[in-house]
């Protein structure tokens, strides 16, 4: 089939997500299309894989500067032509992409909602052939949402504009109805294929840590995942810069975000986290939206956000490339007074006043199902894709309340109790009235009001405060009692019928972590676990090189390849084209680019290595005492050097680029048991000799001459690549070519009287 190549020849994945080959068929097929997903679940894949098989371009809506230009990059890297329009660009350069779409060059083009109704924009559109209009976050088109813009209402009437109707396609990771009816209205879309995939994320372990002393929390947690890529996300500027100080002080390598900071200095600190410069942001919730970096392995809320919408969003920033990532909320009871702060104090002045009082019963009732979840002893998981509308039976086992030992206490006649006392308020109080009466306390507001004569008063003194709200709570949740959403929330009488029957019972709850061995072991359970020592070593050594060539290219680490990516090429070690294309993620444009450098690495560490076994899938027999005497056994390769009569086999050539030396000092050796030489050596040699060195050049590692080199005849040539960048390379002239064969030549009695010594 037509899709799956596509996916293979540029992203590099064998098979489709869930859903993706339901929406690229539908599209394919013509139809209007919505789709419902959550973040991480492949949503761009569904519409880049179809704009590469119809005829003409797609244009892509998308709200945020950062998140085309990383978009971008991506396609690029994979091979695809594709282009933006935004704000970023002068208005020179926006010429130049509207020539250069009108030539064809791209199937893609990115566009700002703002452009779509601008004379040059539409002007444009008439004179191309539109394939398809994509709504990417299409959300911010629902005034119901936390990103809604005003921008996005105006995508339709640049469809209507449109000489001939294109397919029209809207993604979006938010669930609700409101959201789902708005954008299929507001983009008048024609009897859409609707596809809603599941929101569980497989990948993500879920938990909530009650504890007051959080900073110690973060920086254990930070001393124990020390190369983990992650957000800390709080409910404020002022806790943001105080954790950034705590953190920064403790020596940890972290950067921080919000609104209160300049565009310049968040823009840096945004940068330096995607580009692993830092590997720890603490921001407030104004960070993460376009931020596709897809090795964020823990997402740790400091504080308890305001919704889920907003808690599953955050924390589903962990994770995206399908790795086994973490999701922390710390929690106090004080955080619920923080938010509460926060939403009385909320902005309305863009909010139709009618609209007021909705909104803010709405942003109650959000707030109060956070706090369940920041209470809840049933599973984390269960919690939240029950809320977004999914059932639910079995406890999910990979979150922090499954790996808990609950005990049950029976507080049928408790229960019963509060019940009583919200009988005899006649649902006038609120939680604190209601726990003082009952726990007999002397305040004089209770006086005031009288409830020290209800028949409750004092009724549950033996109980601690913290049992009685657990309790209450639950009685909350279990719908027998009801708590009014207005800003003076007061419990009333919810169903209280099930009571009744002489079977019911209230059960409560309470924990304790079970073995902490056992915890941390399902808990950390990473999928490099399906690497063994030496392929962990493989995988690191991967990473390292990646980080060299995204400094070289200025491209952050993950767009060159994906962590599931580096993991799939350490249990598969390709030392060839074939097996290097068959890993997860290496696609032909990738190849060609890096395939050879990643080759070049995994050869080497075979070489020194020769006997690793890298996956523990294939390793036969992991007992260290069959590995060592395996290891001793191996007959040890020696470094490259040539015989001196291979010398005259080589090849001159004018002028040679490194890799082709090497491939010709690998064609000519006669030596035996030798290793491969690679390109990087030979740069290190004549790095050494003085005649090459890397510069910083705008942000980049450029290779470049010294004098010396320049007088030895070294030239710097400018290319090309396939995608129209251009860059430069170093060729070497034949003397120096002359000087390296001679240098191996050189090298092999250093290198058997070395070896002699060791004997
Ligand atoms: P979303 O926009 O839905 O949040 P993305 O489109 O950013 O998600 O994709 C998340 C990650 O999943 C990316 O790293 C992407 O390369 C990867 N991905 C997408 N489709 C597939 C697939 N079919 N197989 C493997 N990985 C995929
Ligand atoms: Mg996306």
């Amino acid at each position: 089939m037509e899709a799956k190549e596509t996916l293979k020849k540029y992203f590099g994945y064998d098979s489709f997500k869930p859903g993706q080959e339901e929406i690229i068929a539908a599209i394919l097929d013509g139809k209007d299309v919505l789709a419902v997903m959550p973040t991480g679940a492949g949503k761009s894949i569904c519409y880049q894989v179809p704009a590469m098989l119809l005829s003409g371009i797609t244009i892509v809506i998308s709200p945020l500067i950062s998140l085309m230009q990383d978009q971008v990059k991506a396609l690029n890297e994979a091979g695809i032509h594709a282009g933006y329009i935004n704000s970023s660009l002068t208005e020179a350069q926006i010429a130049k992409v509207y020539s250069k779409a009108l030539e064809g060059a791209y199937k893609i083009l990115y566009a700002a909602p703002e452009r779509l109704n601008s004379y040059e924009f539409t002007d444009f559109a008439r004179r191309v052939n539109i394939s398809m209009v994509t709504v990417d976050e299409a959300h911010c088109i629902s005034q119901w949402g936390q990103d809604f813009r005003p921008s996005y209402l105006k995508i339709v009437d640049f469809i209507d504009g449109l000489p001939e109707r294109p397919i029209v396609s809207a993604f979006t990771a938010t669930a609700t109805e409101e959201v789902k009816t708005d954008i299929a209205c507001v983009l008048k879309l024609q009897d859409p294929k609707i596809v809603v995939t599941g929101f569980d994320r497989e990948n993500l372990y879920f938990d909530v840590e009650t504890i007051k002393r959080k900073d110690d929390y973060v920086l254990e947690y930070i001393r124990k995942h020390p190369n983990d890529s992650g957000i800390i996300y709080c409910a404020t500027r002022k806790n943001v810069d105080s954790l950034f100080e705590l953190l920064s002080g403790a020596g940890v390598s972290v950067s921080r975000y919000h609104g209160g900071m300049n565009n310049e200095d968040r823009k840096i600190s945004q940068n330096d986290f995607i580009y692993d410069r830092t590997t720890v942001i603490v921001a407030t919730n104004a960070f993460g939206m376009g931020i596709d970096k897809s090795n964020v392995r823990f997402v740790i809320h400091y504080n308890m956000p305001q919704s889920m919408e907003n808690y599953y969003q955050e924390a589903g920033r962990a994770g995206r490339d399908g790795e086994l990532s973490e999701c922390i909320l710390l929690f106090s009871a004080q955080d619920i007074m923080i938010n509460k702060f926060l939403l009385d104090n909320k902005d309305f002045t863009d909010v139709p006043y009618e609209d007021m009082d909705s909104i803010k019963q709405r942003d109650a009732k959000r707030l109060q199902v956070m706090e369940g979840y920041s209470r809840t002893t049933g599973c984390l998981r269960n919690y939240i894709l029950e809320y977004f509308g999914e059932k639910r039976n079995a406890p999910c086992g990979r979150c922090g309340n499954c790996h808990r030992e609950f005990t049950e206490i029976d507080m049928t006649e408790d229960a019963k109790l509060v019940i009583n006392c919200v009988w005899e308020t006649k649902g006038r109080y609120g939680l604190n009235i209601l726990l003082g009466t009952l726990l007999g306390a002397n305040r004089a507001r209770l006086k005031e009001l009288g409830t020290i004569q209800y028949k409750t008063y004092g009724a549950l003194k033996n109980r601690s405060e913290s049992e009685l709200r657990v309790l209450i709570s639950q009685l909350l949740m279990e719908g027998y009692l009801y708590q009014t959403t207005d800003k003076y929330s007061v419990i009333r009488m919810g169903n209280i019928e099930p009571l009744k029957e002489p079977n019911t019972h209230v059960l409560i709850r309470t924990y304790k972590d079970r073995e902490p061995e056992q915890q941390t072991k399902s808990r950390s359970r990473k999928s490099t676990d399906s690497l063994t020592k030496a392929g962990y070593e493989l995988f690191e050594t991967l990473r390292k090189l990646r980080l060299t060539i995204a400094r070289e290219e200025g491209l952050p680490p993950y767009i060159i390849f994906s962590d599931k990516t580096l993991i799939d090429m350490s249990v598969k070690a390709p030392t060839d084209k074939q097996t290097m294309l068959d890993v997860s993620g290496v696609g032909e444009a990738k190849y060609e680019k890096y395939g050879e450098r990643f080759i070049e690495a995994v050869t080497a560490f075979m070489e020194e290595y020769p006997d690793a076994v890298t996956s523990i899938k294939d390793e036969d027999d992991p007992s260290p005492a069959k590995s060592q005497s395996r290891k001793k056994k191996r007959n040890h390769k020696v470094p490259f050097y040539l015989n001196p009569e291979d010398a005259d086999k080589f090849e001159y050539h004018d002028l040679y680029h490194v890799s082709e030396i090497k491939d010709e000092l690998n064609r000519i050796t006669s030596a035996e048991n030798v290793k491969h030489i690679f390109g990087t050596d030979i740069f290190k040699l004549l790095t050494g000799i003085g005649y090459v060195e890397e510069r910083q050049i705008d942000g980049r590692t450029v290779q470049v001459q010294t004098e010396s080199g320049l007088s030895r005849g070294i030239v710097t040539v400018e290319k090309i690549s396939k995608l129209g960048n251009p860059y430069t390379v170093l060729m070497y002239p034949p003397e120096v070519q002359k000087e390296i064969v001679e240098h191996y030549v050189g090298k092999r009695v250093q290198i058997e009287s070395a070896e002699g010594d060791d004997l």
